[in-house]
C-alpha cells in the first residue's frame, strides 16, 4: 500500500530539520517535517556561534532572533586554579565581520525555527515518531505512528508515507546510523554532562556580560551560558568513569562539583536552580557514511563532537543548508545526485574534522588550555584561533597556516613552557566564600 507522495521527507525537527525545511519548502519542494516531541521542549545546546547569521538572514529570522535572545559576544576562558583567564570577542577574529552571535533557550529557539519552516510551506507533523523505514529504488517508504510520549495524538494509528528523498535530522537519536549501523563512537571521548538553569548567578554588566563562561580544570570543565538577564543556563563536563566513581545523583553530582570550585562558589552564592537537573552521556560520535542513495544524514544525525566549542547548533544548521542545496538540485537533475552527495560528505566531515582537532587538544593535556590562556598578538594568531571558534572554516590559507603554528605550539608546550604552566586544581575555598546548598525549585 503506498502513502502521500512528498519530494522530502525529514526525520526531526530540531534546528538543522527546520533549517532544511524552510529551505526546500521555499524552493517549492513538498516537504514534510516528521517529529515525535511537542514543541516547545527542553534541549540543550544554547551558546550559538556567529558563521550561523548568514544562514538565519538566509531563512529571514535574523529580526525575530535579534527581538527574542540575549547576543553573544565572545566567551572568557578560566583556569580552574584562579591565576589565569583569557577573554575573546568576536569582533576581534580574524577578518571578522560579525561582531556577534546568540545564547538562547533551546525551547523558544526551536520552536521559533520550526514555526518559520511551516509558515514557509513545509508540512510540521509534531509528536509523530517515524517507527519504520523501506528503500525502493525510486523513493524510500515511511510508516509513522503516534508518539508514545503524546498527550493529545493527532494519529490515531501508524500511516504510511513515501517521499523521493529522507533527510534524517533526528539528532543523536541518528535514526538512519543505527538503521544501517553506521555509527562510531570516539572512545576517548566518552564525557558525561549535567546541566540546568540557574537565577541569579553573578555576572558582569555590558557585553562582558554576554560571554560564554567556562571554568577549566583537570579532569572536569563548566560552562555558564547567560539566556535572558537573569538567567543562566551551568552545567560542568567530566569523564563518564569520573561521573560513575562519584556513586551521586546527577543533581547531588552538580552541587558537589560546584561546591567544590571557587571559581563557581564566587558567581553562584546567590544562585537558585529554577529547573530540573538533566544530563547527557557519551555522546561523540560519527556515522562512517553520510549518504546513500536515497538518504542524507545532516547535524548531530550525522555526527556530534563534544560541546565544549559550542559547535553543534552552527554544524547542525550548515549541514542542514547544505543538503536543502544539494536535495533541490538533484530533485530537478538527478544525475548530479552522485557529485553533489559526495561533494556534501566531504565537506560536513571536513569541518566536523576542524573542531575535532580542537576538542582531541583540548582534552589532551595542559597544553592547549596554556597556550590559549596566554593569547598572543604575534602574527595573529589569537585572531585566527578566535575565527574558527566563531565558525569559520578555515579554508583560506592564511587561517590554515596560523592554525598550524597554533598547534605546534600545543604540542611544544608539553615540552617548552613558551606559555606559564597552570596547575588548574582549584584552591580550597575559605570558610568566608563557601556557600549553602544550592536553592532549588521544589
Ligand atoms: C551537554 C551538551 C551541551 C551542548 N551545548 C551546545 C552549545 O552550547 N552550543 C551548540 O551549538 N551546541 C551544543 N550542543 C549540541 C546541540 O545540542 C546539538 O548539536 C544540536 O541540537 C543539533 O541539532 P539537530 O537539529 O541536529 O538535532 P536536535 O536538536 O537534537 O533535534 C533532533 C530532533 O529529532 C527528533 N527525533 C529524533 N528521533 C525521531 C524519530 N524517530 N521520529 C521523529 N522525530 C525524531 C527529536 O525529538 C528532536 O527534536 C550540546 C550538546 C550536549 C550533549
Amino acid at each position: 500500500m503506498s502513502g502521500e507522495m512528498y519530494d522530502v521527507a525529514i526525520i526531526g525537527g530540531g534546528p538543522a530539520g527546520s533549517t532544511a525545511a524552510t529551505l526546500l519548502a521555499r524552493a517549492g519542494r513538498r516537504v514534510v517535517v516528521l517529529e515525535r516531541e511537542k514543541f516547545p521542549r527542553f534541549h540543550i545546546g544554547e551558546s550559538l556561534l556567529p558563521f550561523s547569521t548568514k544562514a538565519f538572514d538566509r531563512l529571514g529570522v535574523r529580526e525575530k532572533l535579534d527581538r527574542t535572545f540575549m547576543p553573544k559576544h565572545g566567551g572568557e576562558i578560566i583556569a580552574a586554579c584562579g591565576t589565569t583567564s583569557a577573554k575573546f570577542y568576536f569582533k576581534d577574529g580574524f577578518e571578522s565581520r560579525r561582531d556577534r552571535a546568540y545564547q538562547v533557550t533551546r525551547s523558544e529557539f526551536d520552536k521559533m525555527l520550526l514555526d518559520h519552516s511551516r509558515e514557509n510551506g513545509a508540512e510540521v507533523r509534531e509528536e509523530t515518531e517515524v517507527t519504520k523505514i523501506d528503500f525502493a529504488k525510486d523513493r524510500v517508504r515511511l510508516e509513522v505512528s503516534p508518539a508514545s510520549s503524546s498527550k493529545t495524538p493527532t494519529l490515531q494509528s501508524p500511516t504510511l508515507l513515501e517521499a523521493r528523498y529522507l533527510l534524517d535530522c533526528s539528532g543523536r537519536q541518528t535514526t538512519l546510523g543505527n538503521f544501517f549501523k553506521l555509527k562510531k563512537t570516539y572512545d576517548h571521548l566518552q564525557k558525561f554532562s549535567i546541566f540546568a538553569h540557574y537565577e541569579n548567578v553573578d555576572r558582569p554588566d555590558g557585553i562582558d556580560g554576554t560571554l560564554i563562561r567556562m571554568v577549566r580544570g583537570l579532569d572536569r570543565w563548566f560552562w555558564m551560558i547567560p539566556l535572558t538577564p537573569t538567567r543562566m543556563s551551568v552545567g560542568v563536563v567530566m569523564d563518564t568513569s569520573t561521573f560513575r566513581a562519584m556513586k551521586l545523583s546527577p543533581e547531588d553530582a552538580l552541587e558537589k562539583c560546584v561546591e567544590e570550585q571557587p571559581e563557581m562558589v564566587a558567581r553562584m552564592q546567590k544562585a537558585k536552580r529554577v529547573s530540573p537537573v538533566y544530563s547527557a552521556g557519551d555522546y561523540s560520535y560519527r556515522n562512517a557514511k553520510l549518504f546513500g542513495d536515497r538518504w542524507l544524514l545532516a547535524g548531530d544525525a550525522a555526527g556530534f563532537i563534544d560541546p565544549v566549542f559550542s559547535s553543534g547548533v552552527f554544524l547542525a544548521i550548515m549541514s542542514a543548508e547544505k543538503a536543502a542545496d544539494s536535495l533541490d538540485e538533484i530533485l530537478s537533475d538527478e544525475r548530479r545526485k552522485p557529485r553533489l552527495f559526495r561533494e556534501y560528505s566531504h565537506c560536513v566531515n571536513r569541518v566536523m574534522d576542524l573542531y575535532l582537532r580542537f576538542v582531541n587538544s583540548w582534552y589532551s593535556g595542559k597544553g592547549f588550555i596554556e597556550v590559549f590562556l596566554n593569547p598572543t598578538e604575534m602574527l595573529q594568531l589569537a585572531a585566527a584561533v578566535n575565527a574558527v571558534l566563531a565558525g569559520n572554516e578555515g579554508s583560506r590559507f592564511a587561517i590554515k597556516w596560523r592554525m598550524w603554528i597554533f598547534y605546534f605550539f600545543v604540542r611544544a608546550q608539553r615540552f617548552i613552557a613558551f606559555s606559564p604552566r597552570l596547575s588548574l586544581v582549584p584552591k580550597k575555598p575559605e570558610a568566608s566564600t563557601s556557600m549553602g546548598p544550592l536553592e532549588s525549585v521544589s
